[in-house]
């Protein structure tokens, strides 16, 4: 097994993209650290009731709480799989964790959209709170209004993804995701594609840098 990690803001389709990328090809398996832990608030285990604040308030769960649930994904993963990994690592600290476990990074894939176009995304945005597929009123509309392509669930707005949490996500995004641009620049594994492009086309960029 080994992992192409999906580096980006808040928004940048990063979430789209893999899911779109997994749904083409059954070796590919979409991991996403926000769908892990939302999943464990919705079954209030332990590691759910530890990280909801943090969520609602746009602020990084504590290391080893994400950590631990990314380990026990990678150990139960076996064969000819590649992991696009989706919102892990996302700071420096949870990086040299992920190293520790001696998982193989493939590639680092940076989704780059400006600032000024995130909150206008996510704004927009739809999540389907039961298959995850994610759409926006504008750019990825579901066929029927308000519910999801793939089971018909009613299509819910994710409690973060207001304006002013929006604007702290960003904030946490640049102070502390950022650095991974660096410290992946220097490992030879950072590629950088233009996540401004449209679904389709970010997809398709996206499987081109991977
Ligand atoms: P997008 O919804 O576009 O993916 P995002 O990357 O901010 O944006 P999620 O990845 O779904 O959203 O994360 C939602 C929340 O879950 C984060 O704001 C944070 O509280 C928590 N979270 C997710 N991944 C991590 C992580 N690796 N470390 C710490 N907290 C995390
Ligand atoms: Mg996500």
């Amino acid at each position: 097994m080994n992992i192409v990690i999906l580096l980006g803001a808040p928004g940048s389709g990063k979430g789209t993209v893999a899911a779109k990328l997994a749904a083409e090809n059954a070796n590919l398996k979409h991991v996403s650290s926000g769908d892990l832990l939302r999943g464990a608030v919705a079954k209030g285990t332990e590691a759910g009731q530890a990280a909801k604040g943090y969520m609602e308030a746009g602020k990084l769960v504590p290391d080893e709480l994400i950590a631990t649930m990314i380990k026990d994904v990678i150990a139960e993963s076996t064969g000819d799989v590649t992991m696009l990994l989706d919102g892990f690592p996302r700071n420096v600290a949870q990086a040299e964790i992920l190293e520790k476990t001696g998982a193989e990074i493939r590639s680092v894939v940076l989704l780059d959209v400006p600032d000024a176009i995130i909150q206008d995304r996510i704004a927009g945005r739809r999540t389907c709170p039961k298959c995850k597929a994610g759409y926006h009123v504008k750019a990825l509309p579901p066929k029927v209004e308000g519910k999801c392509d793939h089971c018909g669930t009613d299509l819910v707005i994710r409690k973060d993804d207001n304006p002013e949490t929006v604007k702290d996500r960003l904030v946490v995004y640049h102070q502390q995701t950022e650095p991974l641009i660096a410290y992946y620049k220097a490992k030879g594994l950072l590629r950088v594609i233009d996540g401004d492009q449209g679904p389709e086309k970010n997809a398709a960029a996206f499987k081109a840098a991977m």
